[in-house]
């Protein structure tokens, strides 16, 4: 099943069949065997490097692409729709705007040593936020770093670190300056891009996307070096909000591509296989959730396309963001639903592998912000409601 809305010009339909040739190259039995045997995807991660994709939407001075967030999702959107679903996203996923606070707030010396590495694959970065007692409340995060002289000490813990086992340093947002001396909860946590050097790493049994570590990293008294902060002190909450947005537009448009992929298969193993003496796909039953999960998956990929392109215009995108995130995970989940569903008994089996694809789309459900959230965002922002909590 071609993917539509994203790629409808030349330009992006050769830039989707460029990503699809590399996808390719790694199937369902590639990536089953991984999430069976907890093992990384190395070989995909070098492909996409060698590609040249882990740039895409880095500047061009530093070897990057220098395309905007609409290119970049085009490119998670087949990433997505790949054999490798959401495992083969979290692979690559950091790269592409989650070290947006560097290209944005970096200095040039940081620009230049970090950039050009991660975009080759020589670096791979994790992202540290999320704390076990904070959870959403990210300013009521507990991990401190405290300034000595030219090095920061760090001590803390965060939860939930995707590849912390694989990456050699973290996107790291701590607190610089206690929640009461400050006027604004907002205030005071600062932005580091760490080594992983010192950091405890446990891995969390999880659910799906076995493929990609899901961890969690503690720090006792890791030292981070002052020319490891990104921007000025204190500053560092502001600085992720920064890319949030485009955050949203990628994930949103991840998920849809794990939707179309669940898709195809449904309608796929519904015109083949054969009950009653009929294929199974010539029930409306059968047919009707299918053609629901199609339009779904269609009317949210426009809405992602439609906030890409604004924030590429610099056009404020934040209710279309997180709408596109929000319409795009539920036609995911539903697309993944229906597939397992579709395939009756079978949809349970690992051979026809939508049971993998259902389970690493929970994981979209609820991160990297909860649907819940984004509700409470277009209520107050658009809604013009009360805070609700
Ligand atoms: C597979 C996976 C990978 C992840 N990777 C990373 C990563 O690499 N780096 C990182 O920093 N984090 C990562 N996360 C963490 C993820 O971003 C968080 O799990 C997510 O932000 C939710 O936070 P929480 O789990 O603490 O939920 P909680 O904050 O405990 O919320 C629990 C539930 O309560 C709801 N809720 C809470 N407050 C409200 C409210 N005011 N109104 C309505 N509902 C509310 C939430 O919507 C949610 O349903 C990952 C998570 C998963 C599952």
């Amino acid at each position: 099943m071609k993917i539509s809305a994203l790629a409808d010009t030349d330009e992006h339909a050769a830039l989707r069949d460029a990503v699809e040739a590399v996808c390719e190259r790694f199937d369902d039995h590639y990536w089953g065997e991984l999430d069976r045997t907890h093992r990384f995807p190395h070989e995909f991660a070098r492909a996409m490097a060698e590609g040249g994709w882990l740039g895409i939407a880095m500047p061009e001075e530093y070897g990057g692409s220098g395309l905007g967030v609409t290119e970049a999702a085009i490119m998670m959107q087949v990433v997505g729709a790949s054999a490798g679903v959401f495992a083969a996203c979290s692979t690559v996923h950091i790269n592409i705007f989650g070290l947006h606070s560097i290209v944005k707030h970096g200095s040039d010396a940081q620009k230049r040593d970090w950039l050009p590495k991660v975009i080759s694959g020589v670096l791979l970065a994790c992202f540290g936020v999320t704390e076990p007692d904070a959870g959403l409340d990210t300013t009521k995060l507990k991990t401190r770093a405290v300034r000595r002289g030219d090095h920061y000490v760090v001590n803390g813990q965060k939860i939930w670190t995707s590849t912390a086992q694989q990456a050699q340093k973290m996107v790291l947002l701590a607190r610089t300056t206690p929640i009461e001396d400050c006027i604004k909860p907002t205030d005071g946590l600062s932005l580091f891009f760490a080594d992983m050097a010192g950091v405890k790493i446990t891995e969390i049994p999880k659910m799906g996307r076995h493929a990609v570590d899901s961890n969690q990293t503690f720090f006792d008294n890791v030292v981070v070096p002052l020319e490891h902060r990104i921007g000025e002190e204190g500053q560092g909450f502001r600085y992720i909000l920064d890319s949030l947005n485009p955050e949203r537009i990628l994930n949103a448009a991840e998920v849809l591509g794990i939707g179309r992929r669940a898709l195809g298969k449904a309608a796929a193993y519904a015109k083949e296989r054969v009950v009653f003496g009929r294929a199974i796909g010539r029930n409306q039953s059968i047919q009707h959730p299918l053609a629901e999960c199609w339009s779904e998956l269609y009317a949210a990929e426009l809405m992602t396309l439609h906030a890409a392109q604004l924030y590429d215009a610099g056009k404020p995108c934040g209710a279309q963001a997180n709408a596109a995130k929000y319409l795009a995970a539920d036609a995911g989940f539903h697309a993944c639903d229906r597939a397992v569903r579709t395939h009756g008994g079978m949809g349970y089996a690992a051979e026809y592998h939508v049971e993998r694809y259902f389970r690493e789309m929970m994981a979209c459900q609820l991160a990297p912000v909860s649907r819940e959230m984004i509700l409470n965002f277009i209520a107050e922002r658009e809604l013009g409601l009360p805070k609700s909590y």
